[in-house]
């Protein structure tokens, strides 16, 4: 990076922040070579490499304004919940950031929370390029699953049960809440809500579980109104979902009328749970393995012969936005 005016220069910041914060937070012995080199290097275990890479930019991901923390969190956070969708254990990220300037309080809260989501997972960051420009934060992460085991969106058969993890629409309540577009006396469930849109949780471990129960997943990041008819099409079936058995939490009753939280539970973005389709016979054990991890699991539906997605709400036909976030629309 040139032209950065602050004292501390590109090398120190990516000592100081990325190369000593990743020492800091422990080292995994299949990095042989780390932040420092041209590139790293890494030893592969005898499994099936799992890749995936995502941007978030600022004003269209996150509030330029807001905490750095939460967006360090969220950059490795997304990436964390596509390495969950496909079964796969992630282990090592890279990050390619661009920023306006070198401002080192914003490096220090993005640093911890990207560092405290990697440690949490044992993600190692190694590597990356800092350039400036933008404000735009992209993460590759790289993981590993064995062979000819990952979750795939196309395993779906017609007659699984369509299950949920978590709840839904809290980030779409987070971000009305954040951006004051919803007032709310019911200040704890308003913290828990943004709590909710800052800091994902991807759910990993459970993906590890689902692996070898589940036909298919995906992880809902555009909304379950954009993700399901992909994961339908995927598998040349479609889908049906009662509205009614949608998740809602406790807070998102709080603080809105049900129907506003339907809205939200069907075509609010971000909230990073997994999306699965399993037999019949094995939603069960489905959601046991989801409860020895403290997460609920909700059916909503089922995979049908045909194709589109047909949403229903107390018997009648239930207005669903046709397709979930473009970027380019
Ligand atoms: P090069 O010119 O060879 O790409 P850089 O100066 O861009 O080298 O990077 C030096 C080292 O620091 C490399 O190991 C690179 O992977 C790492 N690095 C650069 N930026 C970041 C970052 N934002 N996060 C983590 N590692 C980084
Ligand atoms: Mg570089």
């Amino acid at each position: 990076m040139s032209g950065g005016r602050s004292p501390l220069g590109e090398f120190d910041l990516i000592d100081r922040y990325f190369r000593q914060a990743q020492a800091d937070s422990g080292s995994r012995p299949d990095v042989l070579l780390g932040i420092g080199d041209d590139a790293a290097v890494l030893r592969i275990p005898d499994a099936d490499l799992v890749a995936a890479v995502d941007t978030v930019v600022a004003g269209r991901h996150f509030l330029p304004d807001c905490d750095a923390r939460s967006v360090g969190h969220r950059a490795l956070a997304v990436n964390l919940s596509d390495m969950a969708a496909m079964g796969a254990t992630p282990a090592w990220a890279t990050l390619a950031l661009t920023l306006p300037a070198l401002d080192e309080a914003w490096l220090e809260r993005f640093s911890l929370g990207f560092m405290t989501l990697a440690k949490e997972h044992g993600v190692a960051l190694v590597g990356g390029d800092t350039t400036g420009g933008p404000l735009t934060v992209s993460v590759q992460i790289l993981g590993f699953v064995a062979r000819g085991r990952a979750l795939r969106r196309g395993g779906a058969q017609a007659g699984d049960v369509l299950m949920v993890t978590g709840t839904l629409g809290d980030s779409g309540a987070g971000l009305a809440l954040t951006s004051g577009k919803l007032m709310t006396a019911e200040r704890a469930a308003a913290a828990e809500l943004i709590q909710r849109f800052d800091y994902p949780t991807p759910r990993v471990q459970f993906g590890l579980r689902a692996r070898d129960i589940a036909h298919a997943a995906m992880d809902i990041s555009d909304g379950l109104a954009g993700d399901l008819p992909k994961l339908a099409a995927a598998s040349g079936l479609a889908a049906w979902v009662d509205v009614a058995k949608l998740p809602l939490s406790a807070a998102i009753r709080a603080v809105v009328p049900v129907a506003q939280a339907r809205e939200w539970a069907v075509a609010a973005g971000d909230d990073y749970e997994l999306l699965l389709a399993v037999s019949p016979e094995e939603a069960d054990r489905l959601t046991d393995a989801a409860r020895q991890l403290n997460l609920t699991l909700t059916a909503i539906g089922e995979l049908r012969r045909g194709n589109g997605v047909t949403w229903e709400l107390e018997g009648a036909a239930f207005a669903a936005p046709a397709e979930g976030y473009d970027h380019f629309r």
